[in-house]
């Protein structure tokens, strides 16, 4: 199948794909759309099963990164880049600079930065060949904590400012007493797992690696379920934080969470999903809306800005979503759809 045929094509700019020999990379980088500025989105790494699921993720993701940037107010557009490997074990330093060289070779229209499998030391390899980096220096954090670049910590807050917005909407509480099931306990889970605690809210996470998990139960009194469990649990919010398509055709009618509200990109398999749930009762926080704080951080670090306007900017998700939330109940629509609809306004050339 061509890329142009490709079901998740979505009429992108540019992709492209790069093998080098010597690194063993193989990546793919694509570019949705650059009307509103250039395409901002992180690199990926993953064990990908074989190249056209590495395709099918870098084009869902990189269309994701138009509409969030185009949601979070940010003059961006959306691009997004995919290393198939494990991070674990295939990662090597002659890799990121193969990296950095063909993300340099887009010339500015795309911008990387971390996600998934990679590190912000993996972001300074590849700034070694390339200034199109995000992500790999901070002034300064939202909340005045020492910051490393790392965009996961404001990705987390603002995770942490939705889903009070979603539990606001859904129950008319706040968090305190509120049961969340983490799925996902890495760079993001982690941190949405302490402001939770701190809230008041008792945590279930599941993990398929225990660092993160023990962490999160010695520290934040959470409960460890098993990852074929976290989904069906008896909780008032399901917080998806691990990859994509945790709401799927397997699990959807098992998913006893009211809220739905995560960190994680593509959360819904398929957009059917999105009107099954609200026939469940169930709320749903669009991804790309909620985790938007990682994005909003790194457009901060680039221009004359400070902690208090960032802090602002990420706490205008929980606004946004509330808007939504609101807009879609009045309608009688699904939240995603609703969210799409704002999106396109926003960057779809008139
Ligand atoms: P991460 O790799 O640090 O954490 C993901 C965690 O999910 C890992 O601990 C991994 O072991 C776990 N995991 C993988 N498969 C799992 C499964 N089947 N069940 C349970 N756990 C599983 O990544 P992250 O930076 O924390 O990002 C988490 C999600 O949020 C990703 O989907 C990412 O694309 C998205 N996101 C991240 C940021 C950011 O700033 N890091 C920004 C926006 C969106």
């Amino acid at each position: 199948m061509s890329v142009f045929d490709h079901p998740e094509f979505a009429g992108h700019e540019q992709v492209g794909f790069c093998h080098d020999e010597k690194s063993g990379l193989k990546a793919v980088i694509a570019v949705h759309n650059t009307n509103l500025g250039p395409g901002l989105g992180g690199c990926r790494m993953f064990s990908y099963a074989n190249s056209h699921e590495a395709l099918t993720d870098v084009l869902r993701l990189s269309k994701g990164m138009t509409y969030k940037a185009a949601m979070a107010g940010l003059p961006q557009g959306g691009g997004k880049a995919v290393i198939i490997g494990n991070p674990r074990k295939d990662k090597s330093e002659d890799l990121m600079l193969a990296m950095g060289r063909f993300v340099d070779s887009f010339k500015g229209k795309y911008i990387t930065a971390e996600d998934s499998g990679i590190a912000v030391s993996d972001i300074h390899i590849m700034g070694q060949k390339t200034t199109y980096v995000g992500g790999t220096f901070s002034k300064y954090s939202f909340d005045g904590s020492a910051a490393d670049g790392n965009p996961a910590p404001a990705t987390a807050y603002g995770v942490f400012v939705g889903i009070k917005a979603a539990v606001k909407h859904r129950f008319g509480t706040d968090l305190q007493g509120k049961k969340i099931a983490i799925k996902g306990i890495g760079h993001v889970g982690i941190r949405l797992a302490e402001h939770l605690y701190r809230a008041g809210a008792k945590l279930y996470v599941a993990d398929i690696y225990p660092e993160g998990v023990n962490k999160a139960v010695s520290e934040f009194g959470a409960v460890s379920v098993d990852t074929s469990e976290i989904d069906a649990l008896d909780v008032d919010v399901f917080a998806p934080c691990a990859l994509g398509k945790s709401v799927n055709l397997s699990n959807i009618n098992l998913i006893k969470a009211k809220v739905i509200a995560g960190a994680a990109n593509n959360q819904l398999e398929n957009d059917e999903l999105d009107q099954q749930l609200v026939e469940r009762g169930i709320l749903y926080a669009p991804d790309y809306v909620i985790n938007a704080g990682g994005v909003i951080d790194i457009y901060h670090q680039g221009i004359d800005s400070n902690a208090t306007a960032l802090k602002a900017h990420i706490e205008k998700i929980g606004d946004t979503l509330a808007e939504i939330f609101n807009i879609a109940e009045n309608e009688n629509k699904p939240t995603a759809l609703i969210a799409n609809e704002m999106a396109e306004k926003r960057f779809l050339k008139k």
